[in-house]
């Protein structure tokens, strides 16, 4: 795998990507042993990743082999030399993690959601010197996930990793968790120190889409890949959909487009200096014209409230929509994005008109 140059000012120290690879699920030690060994083999993976604890959305699935796994974990870093992580969710398993001396500990997203529980394993950490990694929470709450840093952090665990693994959603979506990049962005902005892993696998649930999503967050700058492999993916006890085999994860990293974040070339420096002016000016005169569309709101806000007229009238906000969403197709903007933005524009103006009416 052809990848940048050692650029590591983070904590793994290590040249990024930084790639975490292994089961879903530890499911016997030959598989734990096998996967290991291909992992390893390939010199491209630094860390060994395996669920031993499987939290399941109900009850009578695998739900992980328990603290036997800790041991296949164990000898399979003592064989083949590659450290390992694995998911907690509680105290105890926190205790037994760092009693067959895990080398880095992840959080999984059904915790992250719950501060009662994260501040459970921040008690358990606390005083204890080990890596841990947490993912987004399921649900698309930037301050969950910044709140269980903030426990995690607080128990006096240095080094501490984020994996942005998608969203859980309702309705049709190709991904199984939507990725709504612009939280995981926000996320690395407030905490560019952090190294930033992503996860394509939860956000996919499906092969046919990783390669897509690890290229963006290549492109996006994340630290690294949390990827799931198994020696074979369709007889997985969890996640079997969205495993690959190590040759197939192989290939896939050999086909990436990796980026550095920096060259040494002036010209390029020059170039992206001169565009950047360009977006800087650009974002000034949207900005301007946000302000004088809301002062326009406000004052609609007061001929409504002479007359007692409502905010909402939806027959002009569908026009608004259509007219926008007509005006975008003509400069290649996707309806998703005007409908988007426009709504965020409307709510502002909507609490301007109100702060109008209420006076
Ligand atoms: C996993 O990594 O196997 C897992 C359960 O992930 P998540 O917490 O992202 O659902
Ligand atoms: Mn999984």
């Amino acid at each position: 795998m052809s990848t940048p140059a050692a650029t590591a000012k983070k904590w793994t120290g290590l040249p990024r990507p930084w790639i975490i690879s292994g089961p879903c699920s530890a499911e016997t030690e030959s598989q734990v042993l096998s996967t290991a060994k291909a992992l390893a083999d390939s010199g491209n993976v630094h860390l060994f990743r395996a669920g031993i604890w499987k939290p399941r959305t109900k009850p009578g699935g695998f739900e992980g082999v328990g603290v036997e796994g800790l041991q296949w974990l164990k000898t399979a870093r003592q064989e083949y030399g590659l450290p390992f992580t694995v998911e907690v969710a509680t105290a105890k398993q926190v205790e037994d993690a760092l009693q067959y001396e895990a080398d880095v500990l992840w959080i999984g997203a059904r915790t992250t959601v719950n501060p009662f529980s994260v501040q459970a394993l921040a008690d358990a950490l606390k005083g204890v010197k080990i890596p841990v990694l947490i993912k987004n929470p399921l649900n698309p709450d930037l301050e969950l996930w910044a709140g269980a840093l903030e426990r995690i952090a607080g128990a006096g665990i240095e080094k501490i990793g984020l994996i942005h693994r998608g969203f859980s959603n309702y309705g049709n979506s190709e991904y199984r968790n939507v990725p709504m990049w612009h939280l995981a962005i926000e996320m690395k902005l407030r905490h560019p120190q952090l190294p930033m892993i992503n996860d394509p696998s939860h956000i996919c649930g499906r092969r046919d889409l990783l390669m897509d999503v690890m290229q963006r967050a290549i492109d996006l700058d994340f630290d690294g890949l949390m990827i799931e492999s198994h020696p074979n993916p369709d007889q997985a006890w969890s996640d079997a959909n969205q495993q690959v085999t190590p040759v197939r994860l192989m290939e896939m990293l050999a086909a990436m487009r990796w980026r550095t974040e920096d060259i040494n070339s002036d010209s390029f420096h020059t170039a992206l200096e001169a565009l950047r002016q360009q977006i800087n000016q650009l974002d000034n005169e949207m900005v301007q014209l946000l302000g004088r569309r809301m002062q326009v709101a406000e004052e609609i806000g007061r001929y409504k409230k002479e007359n007692n007229i409502t905010i909402l009238q939806a027959g002009r906000w569908q026009e608004i929509i259509e007219r926008a969403c007509a005006q975008g197709e003509r400069v290649g903007l996707s309806r998703e994005f005007i409908t988007r933005y426009l709504e965020a524009v409307h709510m502002e103006s909507i609490n301007r008109q109100k702060k109008v009416l209420d006076n």
